[in-house]
């Protein structure tokens, strides 16, 4: 007496195919990632702790910065030797000559989203076991975060040609999805346990403009392709909703009662990149950054919460010594909470290397890198210092015996600081509990649940 399926035991005894991923790169990628691998396991194939042990290798490129591809190139190398049977795909599959001159023995190289190639290839090396018995798919897909929180691409591509980056060659013009596919993914992260919804794409407010704003379906009702009305509908499934990629345009503003009225995080990730005028020019960014101090301020007025990350590059070529004493003046200013920074970094194809402009010596790179590090440390201690004594909402990501370690509404996953929180009581990794704070450092809190 057996009690497989009728039909379907010889199809159960046999081992599914096993495939080792490698994913590299930002948010985007890992988007992807997840996309490609909830197609393999709903045709029935099932991850590999290690390349040894893999009936193939995925491996999920980046190509932005050198410093990347090197990664990304290394990472090929290694599954070369582990495995034998590799697949490339994503931002650095684009130079596809590079990749085989470097690994002529890769089964196949495709660019970024080519999630129909990459399976293709997959199909090629090892045959899918097609059984929908073995369909074990989760119908909020697969996830490489943790269960508690998940990213939300709402568009591909981007619109904009900053002088720096070849993303718009890589991955194309902007590419929206339909408002109702985007709630509708978002409705099952929500079914899942998904309990905080961070939105991303490479622009996030320019969303839906590629689709004249156009209505598509979502619960019986017409939802446009906008900005504002997707944020409108995220905000009310009750989740924390935190936003990504977002540029200074002067739409931009309308979200900002959404998180005064706690739908949406009072959180902004405005990736600046820099404030002095002539770099800004040079960099061709989108937004009207030269009036980015005047729309922070307006920003803090209408939601005093608000906590600002953003990102900026030192030693991009022309950048005077002027340039970057006005960025730290700046920054003093805007009182920007969370910054990650680099270092310039030519990329190969990018309008940057043609602009005529003097590259900026390694060592002085190096030095402003540390001067700007130093001055945004100073802000973000005063900044968290003025916490203190505060009740806060904190999400429990990992818990260690007695002491859990969180994020407040102003702390992303991965990039941004961390609560360390004491609790009398049992806490579970994806609760939303409020904290008191204790103190803070430079950029993490420590504090007891109230
Ligand atoms: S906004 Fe600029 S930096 Fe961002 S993806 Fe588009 S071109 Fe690249």
């Amino acid at each position: 007496m057996t009690d497989s399926l009728p039909g379907c035991s010889a199809a159960l005894d046999k081992p599914a195919p096993k495939i080792s991923f490698v994913s590299l790169g930002c948010p985007k990628a890992l988007v992807d990632s997840e996309r490609i691998l909830a197609r393999l396991r709903a045709e029935g194939y099932e991850l590999a702790k290690s390349h040894a042990g893999a009936d193939a290798v995925i491996v999920n490129t980046c190509g932005f910065l050198d410093s990347a591809k090197a990664e990304s190139l290394a990472a090929i190398g290694a599954a070369l030797e582990a495995n034998g049977k590799v697949i490339v795909t994503g931002c650095m599959g684009a130079e596809e000559g590079a990749i085989r001159a470097a690994f002529p023995d890769v089964l196949s190289v495709t660019g970024p989203q080519a999630y129909e190639s990459t399976l293709a290839a997959v199909h090629a090396a090892v045959a899918a076991p097609h059984d929908p018995f073995l369909d074990l798919l989760p119908p909020q897909g697969v996830k490489l975060t943790p269960r508690h929180y998940a990213y939300l691409k709402i568009s591909e591509g981007c619109n904009n040609r900053c002088s720096f980056c070849i993303i718009p060659r890589l991955r194309g013009r902007l590419v929206s999805r339909p408002a109702g596919e985007v709630l509708r993914e978002a409705e099952k992260l929500a079914a899942a346990g998904v309990k905080e919804l961070l939105v991303i794409s490479q622009d996030t407010g320019a969303y839906g403009l590629d689709l004249a704003y156009a209505q598509s379906s979502y619960a019986g009702r017409a939802v446009r392709a906008k900005f504002i009305d997707l944020m409108r509908e995220l905000g009310s499934f009750g989740l924390w909703v935190r936003l990504h990629y977002v540029y200074p345009y002067p739409y931009v503003d309308e979200v900002l009662p959404l998180m005064a009225q706690g739908k949406i995080l009072p959180y902004l990730d405005v990736p600046f990149q820099h404030a002095s005028p002539g770099v800004l020019r040079a960099m061709r960014r989108p937004g009207d950054q030269e009036k980015t101090l005047e729309r922070i301020k307006a920003w803090r007025r209408a939601c005093p919460d608000i906590t600002l990350r953003s990102t900026f590059i030192v030693g991009f070529p022309g950048e005077t010594e002027r340039d970057f004493e006005f960025l730290l003046e700046w920054l003093d200013e805007a009182r920007i909470d969370r910054v990650g920074a680099f270092r310039y970094e030519p990329v190969a194809g990018a309008a940057a290397n043609d602009l005529g402009l003097p590259p900026v010596p390694e060592e002085v790179r190096e030095n402003r890198y540390r001067r700007l590090m130093q001055r945004q440390q100073a802000i973000s201690a005063r900044l968290l210092k003025n916490k203190i004594g505060r009740h806060i909402a904190a999400i429990v990501d990992r818990i260690e015996r007695d002491r859990a370690e969180g994020r407040s509404q102003g702390d992303a996953p991965e990039i941004d600081g961390k609560v360390n929180i004491t609790s009398r009581r049992p806490l579970r990794v994806g609760d939303i509990i409020t904290v008191k704070v204790q103190r803070s450092n430079a950029y993490d809190l420590f504090a007891t649940a109230a």
